[in-house]
Order: C-alpha cells, then sequence, then structure tokens
C-alpha cells in the first residue's frame, strides 16, 4: 500500500479523453496532466496534438481511440454541429449513431462536454448517452483563455448530482468556482443567460460612455461617476470598453486579446434560440445581437469591448 500523499499521482484517478485542444481545451488538458492525469487526446489539428504530446499525453488518431482505456471523455469543441459529430456520427444528425462515440463508450463512462452550444442540442446528446447508460454532463465555462491557463475557470454544469459529484474533482482541477445548475441543458441555458447579460451591459455601457464624452466628458471622470452610482456593473468594475480609461484591459490595447466579438454574437445567438425554443421574449438580448452582428461584420477578431467604436470608430486604429 502506498504510503505517499501525492495528489499529482496518477493512482486512483481515471483516464481521461480530451477532445478539442484549441485555445481553451489546450490549457485545461495541460492542467489535467500537470495535475496527474493520464490522457489521451484527439483533435483535427496535428499541430494542436504536438503541443499536448509535448506535455505527456498520447495522441490518438480519432475519438474512438482516444477514448479505448477512458473512463472519461472531456470535449471542447466550437458548436453545436462538432460536438454532435463527434458524439453523434459523422453528420452530427444523430441518425447513424453507429459512427459516433457514444456508441464506442463502455457503459458507465462518465462524459463532459464543456464547448458553449445551444441547450437543446445538449439535451440531444444526453439523450443518446443516457440510451447507452452513458452519464453525460454539459459543463460550459466562463473565465476566457486566461482562466483556462490559470485553472481558475468558473464551470457551469448540467446533469444529474451523481454525475456531477463525479466530475467535481476533475472540474476542480481545471476551474475555481463549480456551479451544479440543474438537470441536462441547464449548464448551457445559465451560460448564455449569463453572456446575454454581459452583452447588453458591455453595449449600454459604451453607449452611456459615448454620450457624456460627446457631450464633453472625460470617459475616465465619467466611468469613476458611474461606478459610485446606480450605474455600476462588471463592465466599468474591471473591463471598460473606452481606451486608457483602465490599464491591461483590452480597450486599451487596440481591443486585442480577450473575448472576441464573433464569440460573443455566438453566444448572444444561443441565447437567443433558447428564447425562441422557450417562447420567451428578450427584447433587450435582440438589440445587443443586432449590435454585434452589425460590428463582427467588421471587427470579429477584436475583443468584444470594441463595441465601442460603433460610437467612435477613432477609438480603433
Ligand atoms: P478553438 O476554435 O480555439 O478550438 C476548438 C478546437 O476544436 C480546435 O483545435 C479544432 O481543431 C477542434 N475541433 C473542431 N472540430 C473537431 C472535431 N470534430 N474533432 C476534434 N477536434 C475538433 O475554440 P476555443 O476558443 O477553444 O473554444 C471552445 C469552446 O469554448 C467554444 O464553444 C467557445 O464558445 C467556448 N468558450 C471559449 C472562450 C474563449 O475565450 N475562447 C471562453 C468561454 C467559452
Amino acid at each position: 500500500m502506498s504510503t505517499t500523499n501525492d495528489n499529482t499521482s496518477s493512482a486512483n484517478k481515471p483516464n481521461i479523453a480530451f477532445i478539442g485542444l484549441g485555445n481553451m481545451g489546450a490549457p485545461m488538458a495541460e492542467n489535467l496532466l500537470k495535475a496527474g492525469y493520464k490522457l489521451s487526446v484527439y483533435d483535427l489539428s496535428a499541430e494542436a496534438t504536438k503541443r499536448l504530446q509535448d506535455a505527456g499525453a498520447s495522441v490518438a488518431d480519432s475519438p474512438q481511440s482516444a477514448a479505448a482505456n477512458a473512463q472519461v471523455v472531456i470535449s471542447m469543441l466550437p458548436a453545436g454541429k462538432h460536438v454532435h459529430a463527434v458524439y453523434l456520427g459523422s453528420d452530427g444528425s444523430g441518425n447513424d449513431e453507429s459512427q459516433g462515440l457514444l456508441s464506442a463508450l463502455p457503459k458507465g463512462t462518465l462524459v463532459i462536454d464543456s464547448s458553449t452550444i445551444a441547450a437543446s442540442d445538449a439535451r440531444m446528446v444526453a439523450d443518446a448517452a443516457a440510451k447507452l447508460d452513458i452519464e453525460f454532463l454539459d459543463a460550459p465555462v466562463s473565465g476566457g483563455t486566461g482562466g483556462a491557463i490559470a485553472g481558475s475557470l468558473t464551470f457551469i454544469v448540467g446533469g444529474s448530482t451523481a454525475a456531477f459529484e463525479k466530475a467535481e474533482p476533475i472540474l476542480a482541477v481545471m476551474g475555481k468556482n463549480i456551479f451544479h445548475a440543474g438537470d441536462h441543458g441547464a449548464g448551457q441555458v445559465a451560460k448564455i443567460c449569463n453572456n446575454m447579460l454581459l452583452g447588453i451591459l458591455m453595449a449600454g455601457t459604451a453607449e452611456a460612455i459615448n454620450l457624456g464624452v460627446k457631450n464633453g466628458l472625460d470617459p475616465k471622470v465619467l466611468s469613476d461617476i458611474m461606478l459610485q452610482s446606480s450605474g455600476r456593473n462588471w463592465t466599468l468594475e474591471v473591463y471598460n470598453p473606452y481606451p486608457q480609461v483602465m490599464e491591461n484591459v483590452p480597450s486599451s490595447k487596440n481591443y486585442e486579446g480577450g473575448f472576441m466579438s464573433k464569440l460573443m454574437q455566438k453566444d448572444l445567438n444561443l441565447a437567443l434560440q433558447t428564447a425562441k425554443d422557450s417562447h420567451v421574449e428578450t427584447p433587450m438580448g435582440s438589440k445587443a445581437t443586432e449590435l454585434y452582428e452589425e460590428h463582427t461584420t467588421k471587427h470579429g477578431d477584436k475583443d468584444f469591448s470594441s463595441i465601442m467604436a460603433r460610437h467612435d470608430k477613432s477609438v480603433l486604429s
């Protein structure tokens, strides 16, 4: 019997298959390796898998071979169609499940999908998994690439309590705050409610600062006033959209880095889809989506606070 108390030892830790090693997935997978988990990884991009191979993971040539000896599968993919293609089959329709990863997994495997996708898409995969006695959790994250690297992400999880409890120690390696939002799809719903509000707050804050500046106010003075008044919100606290009001935020670095406008637009569209599916009105969310749709035609790769440029083109060089 081992007497060591090394929490990076791989003893008693499940083997993990990690699929999708992009800006978020790669650092998340690296943190699992550092914590002593054995990882088999798969990505369509050889460059992405090479990075993880160098960090100690074994590289597989398909999701199925990545999961061959894994008790847990984690995915971090761009959108719903990629999640469906991996789990349900090549065309993602769910009509040819024999081609999907789910059909290759043993009963009892725990599947954690951390991609941001529509709740309806997550529920579709969860239902297919349940038929095969596989536990599925939707576990989208908040915290961006900085949080992924630092292991300080917020996980917002939907699924059964038993599966959540099984996943918690693994998620704790990659994140600081881990919420169980409810049943399947609840993680995705909570995530897009938050991001819809964030899009609205950012668009509204940019609009208010612009109104003040065009009426002769200093943007820093106005921001300080609103920060101590009832307009106070997260964007004014830590992410001011006007250049040089705050140091080390994207607006003071020509809107480079941070959270790209096109990703905000994707999340706003997911919020609108959820609203439509559930017959709920979201007039502010619709307006924010309209603003970001127009903005991303030119500035999709810039941080989402660059919505400021809608009012004042000179803020972007
Ligand atoms: P990314 O585009 O950098 O990475 C996605 C990876 O998935 C790529 O390496 C790609 O090659 C791989 N991939 C695509 N299809 C695949 C398939 N069929 N099989 C295997 N690999 C496949 O995206 P990202 O920034 O890492 O974001 C991933 C998810 O996290 C998205 O849903 C995004 O909305 C969400 N998210 C991103 C951020 C952020 O700041 N980037 C923050 C929170 C949430």
